[in-house]
């Protein structure tokens, strides 16, 4: 039988081991640290927004566990080019599905590749891993030198 989860797992392997947009943003007009005590990952994740609002760029770079990877992985890819007033919404969506219960589907409509990472609400202490970056992108649009820390 065909098994999603397999599925999942293979693109979480993927984005965790060759992430994309990883490394530093040389013109960007946001950036921000974030930190998770729990398991190590630390990250920097950078972001260019044009006079139009737009999402012009953006990326990481850190070390941190595999979930933390491919998780700013395909939170760049969901991102690039949309308006950064989709951020706050798709921030909401992702940490409703990583924190609802395991029973629930995940809204795939609007979190699109994003919902491979549904998998970590089985193992809470991966959650924090999994919503670092978003945490960290937050903080580096509301802008200040805060470290985002997931504790
Ligand atoms: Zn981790």
């Amino acid at each position: 039988m065909f098994d999603v989860m397999d599925l999942y797992q293979q693109m979480i392997n993927d984005h965790g081991k060759n992430p994309r947009n990883f490394g530093r943003l040389a013109d960007a007009d946001h950036e921000a640290e974030g930190y998770n005590p729990l398991c190590g990952d630390k990250l920097h994740v950078y972001l260019k927004t044009s006079d139009e609002g737009l999402i012009e760029d953006v990326s990481f770079e850190g070390e941190g566990c595999r979930i933390s990877m491919a998780s700013a992985s395909l939170m760049t890819e969901a991102l690039k080019g949309k308006p950064l007033a989709d951020f706050k919404p798709l921030f909401d969506a992702f940490q409703h599905m990583v924190t609802s219960d395991i029973s629930e589907s995940p809204d795939e409509g609007r979190l699109g590749k994003l919902a491979v990472l549904a998998g970590v609400r089985e193992f809470p202490s991966r959650i924090k891993c999994a919503i670092l970056c978003w945490h960290t992108l937050k903080s580096a649009v509301k802008g200040g030198d805060d470290v985002a820390k997931t504790e």
